[in-house]
């Protein structure tokens, strides 16, 4: 279990709900979409640096994924924050929704 200090609600609520991880998300549990953090001087920060914000003087204060926006960087690495779905090598988003022709001819 990792501690960070000086986090929002909102973070300390993301920290509770993934105590299996050792460090904050990189991805939502649920369609594993990228997400980014946010500090109070709106600093831009990946997972990795969000996760040692302990070691610097800014809280966390929001976090989100990055639907589509190919040029967000973390503030602190310079490291490219993957987005969901601006990513040219990501070519193959899938999703859960089937089809739903009722093409089939039971006759
Ligand atoms: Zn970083």
């Amino acid at each position: 279990m990792y501690t960070i200090v000086n986090v929002s609600p909102k973070i300390q609520a993301l920290i509770d709900s993934t105590q299996y991880l050792d460090s904050l998300p990189k991805y939502s549990s649920v369609g594993c979409y990228p997400y980014f953090y946010i500090d109070a001087d709106n600093n831009v920060l990946c997972a990795d640096c969000a996760s040692k914000n302990d070691e610097f003087d800014q809280p966390l204060t929001d976090y989100a994924a990055n639907w589509e926006d190919s040029e967000l960087y973390c503030d602190h690495c310079s490291q490219r924050i993957e987005s969901a779905y601006a990513d040219d090598d990501l070519d193959s988003i899938t999703d859960d929704t089937e089809d739903n022709e009722d093409d089939l001819d039971l006759g």
